[in-house]
């Protein structure tokens, strides 16, 4: 008996849907190349419930003749390529002929469609691969796809939907890699009827700023250049605005959005030495490459892809990023300052050596426009100050700390830490302009600065929240600070929570928030990066270990605000810094559970030198 049998087209779509629509998102990436592929040059994205109920894409490209509107939806369906030669000359973003097959096999699809030279259009309505209704329509030249309810006929896959605000931030990023490098193209996006993104027609640069927000510009430099395996064009971040998580990183081929890990690592390896270690430096570049010369087919969702001139192309991309900084900052002084030379002068008998003033760039996020040099001196007179006023005017002397070990993970250090065994017998040290070390009555002391910090300003966050309403204060100018929509979207849900911690937040539409004031310990021109990065941590945070948002939103800033690791302190900043964190209810923890410092006591040393 024969048991093989020809899946019919519907269960056949069905499956191959599985691999190119598993989420809303990954409907939008194929409906905005399409209309890319399709030459619109205003493009429309609407949607409703994060693209649950509906995905629409309006677009004036060419449009579809009456036969095409209804043979788009066949699988291997394409004007795109005809013979297997064309595979290796794509320049259009789809060519498969599966996307439409796939959507209308798992949602209800609305085509109407309109070629510019026809009087009239067509209108085809398919629902789970079934051809409902087809015939002419009134409708503006172009074509508008609407997607309803997507996976209605997949409960399973229905039900495996994450959040709104995740699948958003999915959709939002999709947009975002088709908008940024198709700036000739307008582009606006709306969720439930809000209007998130309006860009307007321009060049790179002007798209940027209209996805991230115009003062994201001054953050970047310019990069180009042109040879015979690639020409390339873009921006890249200047190094006082790397962060910890790797955040706006864009690499395009011939307009499309790739990842690429080699790639990326060519650019980051021109920031080495000149930013802290694990921070990540912004991007967004833009590379011409021989289609010939590259092979988009290897993953089905084409973001992947393998250059034949792999490691030319490597060398190219890491000079044209190194040139870049050279060019446009200070980054060769670190190779020709005499300065940094080794100075094997001997210490004079009984002096310490002094701890450098200044290390290699230690401001994060200055928001200055100054020069360089003026740049360092600004940061850390700034860092000073605030640390001065950190926690008003607490001195060693009357700080009564109050120790509780019980959150202590690693073995308790010495339950019986006083007044007296903290106020250190001894100028602190700092090693590396990351560790304190000083000495107690209980031992040797070394303290990770950027850590303890965080515990300290971790627990002065929390008692403002638990002491209630706190004054704010008034900012001298308000901060306009823009975030993308999903961040947008947390951000409302927290602008309660930040207001008792001294925030004063009001939006003011399209993804825009006007900061009127902020707590104390917070530099201005640092706020839109510390709100950013408390969103980010914040959403990891509860998704990864706390349900306590408070806490969680007190732990993002603390994190956001501390004095990083490789930041010169001064003496006296030293010994706050140590005072403060004795009267801690948990100094030898950082709020994310880290070691704080450790202690070496006599005993201990005593064992060493046996
Ligand atoms: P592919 O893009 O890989 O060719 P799709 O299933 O996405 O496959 O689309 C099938 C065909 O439908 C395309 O090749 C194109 O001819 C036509 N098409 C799809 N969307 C549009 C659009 N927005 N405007 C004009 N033609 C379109
Ligand atoms: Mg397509």
């Amino acid at each position: 008996m024969d048991i093989i049998n020809i899946l019919p087209d519907s269960v056949a779509n069905q499956i191959a849907a599985g691999e190119v629509v598993d989420r809303p998102a990954s409907a939008v990436k194929e409906l905005l190349e399409n209309a890319m592929d399709a030459g619109a040059t205003e493009i429309q994205l609407i949607i409703k419930d994060a693209g649950r109920t509906l995905i629409q894409v309006i677009d004036n490209g060419c449009g579809m003749s009456d036969v095409d509107a209804r043979l788009c939806f066949e699988r291997h369906a394409t004007s795109k390529i005809h013979r297997a030669d064309d595979l290796f000359a794509i320049r259009t973003m789809g060519f498969r002929g599966e996307a439409l097959a796939s959507i209308a096999a798992v949602a209800q699809v609305e085509l109407k469609t309109r070629q510019h030279d026809k009087e009239l259009g067509s209108q085809v309505v398919i629902e789970g691969s079934e051809v409902k209704s087809q015939e002419p329509c009134t409708c503006s030249p172009g074509t508008s796809i609407a997607v309803k309810n997507l996976f209605f006929n997949i409960p399973a896959r229905r039900n495996f939907l994450k959040k709104d605000s995740i699948e958003l931030s999915h959709i939002e990023e999709i947009f975002k890699r088709v908008a940024l490098p198709n700036y000739k193209v307008g582009f606006s996006f709306y969720n439930n009827g809000r209007l998130l993104y309006d860009l307007k027609p321009g060049n790179f640069a002007q798209r940027i700023a209209g996805v991230f927000g115009s003062s994201f510009n001054q953050r970047l430099y310019h990069i180009e250049e042109h040879t015979e395996p690639v020409s390339l064009n873009g921006y890249i971040g200047k190094k006082e605005y790397v962060k910890r998580v790797r955040g706006e990183q864009y690499l395009f081929v011939n307009g499309r959005f790739i990842k690429h890990p080699g790639l990326s690592a060519a650019i980051e390896k021109a920031y080495t030495e000149l930013i802290p270690e694990r921070t990540y430096p912004a991007y967004f570049v833009m590379l011409d490459v021989d289609p010939q010369r590259f092979d988009i087919n290897i993953h089905p969702t084409k973001t992947e892809v393998r250059f034949i001139d792999e490691s030319v192309i490597f060398s190219i991309l890491r000079a044209a990023t190194k040139k870049s900084l050279g060019q446009y900052s200070l980054a060769n002084e670190l190779e020709f300052n005499p300065s940094t030379e080794i100075d094997f002068t001997p210490m004079a008998k009984g002096h310490l050596p002094e701890s450098p003033q200044e290390s290699f760039n230690p401001n994060y996020n200055p928001f200055y426009a100054t020069h360089e040099h003026e740049k360092h001196h600004e940061y850390s007179e700034s860092t000073r100050m605030d640390f001065a006023n950190f926690f008003g005017s607490k001195t060693i002397v009357d700080t009564k700390p109050q120790i509780a070990f019980e959150e202590n993970p690693f073995e308790p250090q010495d339950k019986t830490l006083s007044a007296t065994t903290t106020s250190a017998t001894t100028t602190p040290i700092n090693y590396l302009n990351q560790y304190i070390i000083t000495t107690l009555k209980s031992g040797m002391v070394v303290i990770d600065q950027q850590r303890a910090h965080e515990r300290i300003l971790y627990e002065k966050l929390l008692s403002r929240t638990n002491e209630g309403p706190t004054s704010a204060q008034q900012l001298l100018f308000p901060v306009n600070c823009r975030f993308n929509a999903s961040d947008s979207e947390v951000l409302s849900e927290l602008i309660p929570d930040l207001e008792r911690l001294g925030f004063v937040i009001s939006p003011l539409g399209q993804n825009t928030f006007v900061v009127s004031a902020a707590p104390h310990d917070t530099k201005e021109d640092e706020l839109q990066n510390i709100l950013e990065q408390t969103i980010n941590e914040y959403k990891n945070n509860m998704m990864q270990k706390f349900n306590d948002r408070n806490k969680s939103i007190c732990l993002s800033l603390a994190r956001q605000m501390a004095v990083r690791s490789g930041t010169a302190l001064k003496v006296e900043e030293m010994q706050k810094l140590i005072a403060d964190l004795f009267s801690c209810q948990a100094p030898d923890i950082s709020p994310s559970g880290k070691r704080t410092m450790f202690i070496m006591g006599e005993q201990e040393l005593k064992e060493r030198f046996k």
